[in-house]
């Protein structure tokens, strides 16, 4: 497996109303996309810094992943996400070193990428996500 950069980081925010200004202003830039992933129960808005993009997360439901995420541990970094040429291959080939997976195959996630989690018990407390196109 080879990963050619950090795609994006995913930073847990309560509101992305109030977020969005902030984030704007910092990097100097649009917020470009905002979209909902229904199925992770998450609206997202995107940036671009360099090759890189921050993705903030807002929960639409306190059940779903972000909502629980910011009850146990507040607002912040949710994870970090690097792209590979093939979410899958990278999928087996981390497995067969013995991390655990979240996704054992790849799902569609925001802007249409295929991706999959590391389990953060495996990656020293950071939740880790592959992505490919
Ligand atoms: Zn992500």
């Amino acid at each position: 497996m080879k990963v050619s950069k950090i795609e994006h980081i995913g930073i847990a925010v309560e509101n992305l109303e109030t977020a969005i200004p902030y984030y704007e202003k910092l990097l100097g830039t649009g917020c470009y996309a905002i979209e909902e992933v229904k199925d992770q129960k998450v609206k997202t808005a995107f940036f671009k810094v360099g090759e890189t993009k921050i993705e903030l997360l807002e929960a639409t439901d306190p059940e779903g992943p972000i909502g629980k995420f910011i009850e146990k541990k507040g607002q912040g970094i949710h994870h970090i996400a690097f792209a590979v040429e093939n979410v899958n291959e990278a999928l087996s080939s981390v497995e067969a070193n013995g991390i655990q997976l979240i996704d054992k195959t790849a799902r569609k996630g925001a802007e249409g990428l295929n991706i999959g989690f590391l389990h953060p018990k495996s990656t020293f407390g950071v939740l880790t996500e592959l992505c490919s196109e």
